[in-house]
């Protein structure tokens, strides 16, 4: 396929600016996810008693589960329906929304 035949793109500077905040959710959930692993060994070596583990572990899997709703909850800034869910399921991390195909590559067309 070249770049004359692709279908147009997303993006008007709203749905760029709309797709920008979505990729910002979901490096939310990653980072969260990933920092609390980093924190999780960094205390294990530092010996850190269990009674904190035992607070701070259901806290951080706590607000990464609210992450990870709030990334679900993400709407389409072109068709304002949820970006990766329908109601028989989602794709937590689509590269296009499940309803409409607005793609986070200008250039490419939904599957
Ligand atoms: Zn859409």
């Amino acid at each position: 396929m070249s770049l004359l035949d692709a279908s147009p793109g997303p993006q008007t500077p709203a749905e760029a600016e709309g797709l920008r905040a979505i990729a910002v959710r979901r490096r939310w959930v990653w980072g969260w996810f990933l920092g609390g692993m980093l924190i999780v060994l960094a205390t294990g070596a530092l010996r850190v008693s269990e009674r904190v583990m035992f607070v701070a572990v259901p806290i951080w899997i706590g607000l990464w589960g609210v992450l990870i709703l709030w990334n679900a909850r993400a709407r389409c800034p072109r068709c304002h329906r949820l970006f990766s869910n329908t109601w028989l399921g989602g794709k937590p991390f689509a590269r296009h929304c499940v309803h409409c195909g607005l793609s986070f590559a200008p250039w490419s067309s939904p599957e």
